[in-house]
Formats: structure tokens, C-alpha cells, sequence
């Protein structure tokens, strides 16, 4: 064992196990590094005095100044590792900017004669309870960037300073309350084991950039900075979310030897992540993955993906004030498609809608946000926002091989109606001699039950399908898919899944259209023989689980598959069809769990 994870001599094991997020695969071992920071919940409220509020406000305008020169500075050094993630701390640098933040707290100041910070603190609980609501938690974590921009403003406002990260001189374990993409930027990758946050979910900023360095991370521990000090001795196990604090011989021991394990898997399956996804008897499965922010590309390429299936596009519309540029849209589909390239990028168009929140956008409340005005409703009645978009990818397209993906389609007359609006947008372009792809692919979501039963009719219109079963099990189940109550419904082996999808895929066949799954239920391992025997093109995933996937593809044949399948379907239950697969393939056969390696 390494002297930094040998134990200390003077303290009692306390073996404490702390539980929160599991954010990024893998096991370390080590010390903790906490990182300190003014908390923007625990600043005073002051009232200012009428003569004084002019004095008040310029304290703030420099604050904001100073801040966005640090970021300033920041940007400018990013280290080469981190180049692919500059354009969070763009994100950063314009919230700085943001008329909500900036003009909000010199209201707050000027007109209830309040502090600078309490001002602040007022904007930022406004933001917080917005973002709260909102069901997608992708889209709640994007609060997150706005309190790490107020912070930078805070940190200034207290003359604190942010917090010396960059003089780490070990290898430590970093914890911190929350961690901001500047602040991750700054820490040199080589001395970072783990991250653990208080704070951010799978989908914050932390977690993403921690699975595309393969660095394990845990997130949401809620009080970790409680129990943890620095130099206390730490197990991260990034794959189950659980942290052990001050851990005894026998569990150093056990975990060492998981690790090893772990890291002899990872690197087993990573080495071969680059072989073509072939099973036994030579069908070749393409693998491709789901992204939502361009900074992800890296580990689609890292991670052997096959091109992207699904480029969710929501990103550029929220937790701003302002609408995104056709430039704007046109320089980051370039960007991916360029890295991508020669594969294949999907871009699908805005799923956005109902209370999925956009700052720029003035949608009305709904009573059931999943059944209401998303998707390409949405892209249909905003025809300005839908042909800005369609404009941005038809110009991509003619640097790269993109094609364009409609959400959502419930009836013909949708895609009949958003492929007018293409070509509408191309003709505008035309117009404009702007260049672009006059023969740019077109594919639909099946997502939606009547979209299933409609699929001979759909196929007629399209070059391809993909499935997303995220919303189809949603629609089809009647269970909300962000509801714990009703997870438990919320299961992709279902008989009536699997007859939808047989039902999709022999229509695409018939018109000799591709068809490919992009749902979550694609990752999982555990899904692949019946997949497989369904007849699928292709797979879109979560980047980390590709390698895994492809090495699962290895393992076994289309055509026992294909018989396999056949008495999936005769099962009359999702608990028969798991039976089935477990009886086949064996209980260690490989599931979902973040590609841990099986401990038998
Ligand atoms: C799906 O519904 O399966 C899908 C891939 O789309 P999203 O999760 O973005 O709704
Ligand atoms: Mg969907």
C-alpha cells in the first residue's frame, strides 16, 4: 500500500460510511483536501443608509468587475486537459453579466437600501427556487452555475478571496461544498484521486467533467464537510456513492483489493473499447452515444463510440435571459461534428417545453408539463426559434456528417409540418447564399404510443427512427419518469416495451429505414439479448457505459438472440422476462451498475 493511504497511527478507526450520488465510476484510496469556501446562505443582512446606497452599488459593480477579470484570468490559463471545457466558464462569465443577477441585486440595493451581499443572496434564492421546480434534473442542476458565479461575486464583495486550490502538492482526495467549473479548472488533475461534493448531481458540472477524465467522484453527500477534515484517511467508491471515513485494516484491505479489480476491468474493457462491437457470429452492432454538452465528445471518442445518436441540444436555451444566436448554435454543431468526424452526429431539435424552464423563453405553467406543449409542439409553434435552430444545423451538416432528429412525434402531420419549416430554412439560406446541405438526413423519435402504432405510416416520411424509451415506457406505463413512487412500474423489460419496440422496428424494416434505441435502456447490458434479437441497428448510450456494452456485444450471437427473443416474448411478466434472461445468460451475466466488475 502507498504511504498515503497507510493509516494514522494515532486515530481510531472510525469507520464512518457516508452515502450520497454516485457521479463517477471507480474506487480510491487516500487523503481528504477540503476545500473552503464562503457560503453564500450564511452572509448578513445589513440595511444601508440613504446617503450611502450610491457608495453600495459601485462596491458591487466592482466586485462584479473583479470577478470577471479572475475569470478572465482563468480562461486564459486553462490548462490544455481542460480546453474542452472552456465554454462552461463562457456560461459563467455571461451569467456574470446577466441582467437577472446584476440588475436584480442593484435593485435589491437601490430600492430596499440593502447590503451588497444580501442583495446578491435575494437574486440568488430567486433563481434557486426556480430552477427547484423544475422536473428535469438536468435542469435543476443548471442553478448551480449561477450560485458559482455569485460566489466569485461574493467572494469579492467579503474580501475573502476564492479558495487556494492550486497549490495542491500531493495526490489527495478533494472535498469540497460544491465545486465550480473554474475552481475544478484550477486544480491540477494529476494530485486529484476523487471528488466528493455536498452538493450537484449526476448531472452537474463536477460529475460530467469527473466520467470524461474517468476521475471517481461522489456528489450530494449533503454534509460530508461535517464529518470529513483534512488529511483524514478516505475510500471513495464512485461506482456505489459511498465514502468511508477513517477506515480499519480489514475494510482498507477489501476495498484495495476491489479497486485493483476494478482497475484491471476498466482497463481490460477500455483497451478493447476500440474493437468494432461484434458479436459471435459476426454482426456487427454499431455504439454510439447521447451527449448534451459538447465538452462530452472527448469521452464519446475515449470511450469508443460509434458516432453520436442523440445530441441533446436543450442546453444552449437555458438559465439565460437571451435566446441563442443561429452563430452561436451554428459554431458549437460545428464544433462536435468536427470532433466527431468522420462519424455520424444526430442533432435532435429542442425538446423543451412545458416547465422544463428557459430563462429566454415565456412559457405558461401546465398542469401535466409532460403531456403539454414539449418537443416539436413546441419547435412548431415557435417557428422563429425551431427555423433558427433547423437554419444552425442545416449549415453544420455541410461541414460534417450531421443528420437532424425530430422529439416527440405523435401524429404524421408533425413531421410532414417540421419538414416544411426545414425546408423553409433551407430555402432562406439559399437565399442568404449562406451554404448548408440540401440533402441532410431525417429521423423521428418514437417515444410516444400512437407514434408506435403509427410507425408503417411515420417510416414513409423519414430516414430513420430512433427510439427513446426514457418516454415511451413514460407514456406507455402512464408513470411519471422522474417519480419515485411509481420507479418501481418503470421497468424496459416489460412485456408491452418489448412488443412496442418489435412493432417499430419491423415497420422500419418493411420501408428499409434505420432503427436504433436511445433510451437508457439501450446501456444496460442486462437489455442486450433481447435488443439484439429485436433486430436494432445500433445503440445510443451514456459515453461510460459504451465500453462495457461493446464488450457484452462480444459475448454473444445474433442468432441466439434472435431465439432468445422468442421466448422473451411468450413471458407474460417483466419479472419472467428477468428470469428468463438470468437463466440464459447466467446471475453474474452484466448490468447496469456502472460497469462494476462482478465480485464472484
Ligand atoms: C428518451 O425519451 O428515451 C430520450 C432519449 O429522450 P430524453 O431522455 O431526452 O427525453
Ligand atoms: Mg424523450
Amino acid at each position: 500500500m502507498s504511504d498515503s493511504t497507510a493509516r494514522h497511527e494515532a486515530k481510531p478507526a472510525r469507520n464512518l460510511t457516508l452515502q450520497g450520488i454516485a457521479g463517477s465510476p471507480g474506487i480510491a484510496i487516500g487523503q481528504a483536501y477540503l476545500v473552503e469556501h464562503e457560503d453564500v446562505d450564511v452572509v448578513e443582512k445589513r440595511f444601508i443608509e440613504a446617503k450611502n446606497v450610491r457608495a453600495e452599488v459601485k462596491r458591487f459593480k466592482q466586485a462584479v468587475k473583479k470577478a470577471q477579470k479572475q475569470l478572465q484570468s482563468v480562461i486564459d490559463e486553462v490548462p490544455k486537459e481542460f480546453r474542452d471545457h472552456i465554454y462552461i466558464l463562457d456560461v459563467h462569465m455571461m451569467l456574470l453579466k446577466d441582467k437577472m443577477l446584476y440588475n436584480g441585486a442593484i435593485q435589491n440595493i437601490e430600492h430596499e437600501s440593502l447590503n451588497a451581499e444580501w442583495a446578491l443572496k435575494m437574486v440568488l434564492d430567486e433563481v434557486k427556487s426556480i430552477f427547484k421546480k423544475m422536473p428535469d434534473p438536468y435542469f435543476r442542476e443548471r442553478a448551480s452555475d449561477v450560485v458559482h458565479a455569485s460566489k466569485m461575486i461574493l467572494d469579492n464583495l467579503l474580501g475573502t478571496g476564492p479558495p487556494d486550490i492550486s497549490g495542491i502538492d500531493k495526490r489527495v482526495i478533494i472535498v469540497a461544498h460544491d465545486l465550480s467549473p473554474a475552481e475544478t479548472t484550477q486544480i491540477q488533475l494529476e494530485k486529484v484521486k476523487a471528488f466528493l461534493t455536498d452538493r450537484g448531481g449526476q448531472t452537474s458540472h463536477t460529475g460530467i467533467i469527473a466520467r470524461s477524465l474517468e476521475i471517481p467522484a461522489i456528489l450530494g453527500l449533503g454534509n460530508a464537510k461535517q464529518h470529513i477534515k483534512t488529511n483524514d484517511l478516505l475510500i471513495v467508491d464512485g461506482s456505489a456513492g459511498i465514502v468511508i471515513v477513517d477506515p480499519d485494516e480489514e475494510t482498507l484491505t477489501r476495498y484495495q483489493e476491489r479497486k485493483d479489480l476494478f482497475e484491471e476491468y476498466q482497463a481490460r474493457i477500455t483497451r478493447s473499447s476500440h474493437l468494432p462491437a461484434e458479436t459471435t457470429d459476426k454482426f456487427r452492432l454499431s455504439v454510439m452515444a447521447n451527449i448534451g454538452l459538447l465538452e462530452e465528445v472527448v469521452s464519446v471518442i475515449d470511450h469508443g463510440g460509434d458516432g453520436i445518436g442523440l445530441y441533446r441540444t436543450e442546453f444552449h436555451y437555458v438559465n439565460r435571459p437571451t435566446l441563442p444566436s443561429e452563430q452561436e448554435l451554428f459554431d458549437n454543431y460545428r464544433d462536435v461534428a468536427e470532433i466527431m468526424a468522420p462519424h455520424m452526429v444526430t442533432v435532435r431539435t429542442l425538446d423543451i417545453g412545458g416547465d422544463k424552464f428557459a430563462s429566454g423563453l415565456q412559457l405558461a405553467e401546465e398542469m401535466n408539463p409532460a403531456l403539454g406543449l414539449r418537443a416539436i409542439r413546441f419547435g412548431l409553434q415557435s417557428p422563429e426559434i425551431f427555423k433558427t435552430q433547423l437554419r444552425a444545423i442545416l449549415r453544420a451538416a455541410n461541414l460534417g456528417n450531421v443528420r437532424i432528429m425530430f422529439p416527440m412525434i405523435s401524429q404524421v402531420e408533425e413531421l410532414v409540418e417540421a419538414k416544411q419549416m426545414l425546408e423553409e430554412a433551407a430555402e432562406s439560406l439559399a437565399k442568404d447564399r449562406i451554404p448548408f446541405k440540401s440533402d441532410i438526413k431525417v429521423g423521428a423519435m418514437i417515444e410516444v404510443p400512437s407514434a408506435v402504432v403509427m410507425a408503417d405510416i411515420l417510416a414513409k416520411e423519414v430516414d430513420f427512427f430512433s427510439i427513446g424509451t426514457n418516454d415511451l415506457i413514460q407514456y406507455s406505463m402512464a408513470i411519471d419518469r422522474g417519480n419515485k413512487q411509481v420507479a418501481h412500474l418503470y421497468q424496459p423489460l416489460q412485456p408491452a416495451v418489448l412488443r412496442m419496440i418489435k412493432r417499430v422496428v419491423e415497420a422500419a424494416k418493411e420501408a428499409g429505414i434505420q432503427v436504433y434505441m436511445c433510451g437508457e435502456m439501450a446501456g444496460d447490458p442486462m437489455n442486450l439479448p433481447v435488443l439484439l434479437g429485436l433486430g436494432l441497428d445500433a445503440l445510443s448510450m451514456n459515453p461510460i457505459s459504451i465500453p462495457r456494452l461493446k464488450s457484452t456485444v462480444r459475448m454473444l450471437s445474433l442468432n441466439d438472440s434472435r431465439l432468445f427473443l422468442q421466448e422473451a416474448l411468450k413471458q407474460p411478466t417483466v419479472a419472467d422476462v428477468i428470469k428468463l434472461v438470468e437463466g440464459t445468460y447466467g446471475p453474474s451475466f452484466p448490468k447496469n451498475d456502472f460497469y462494476q466488475p462482478s465480485q464472484d
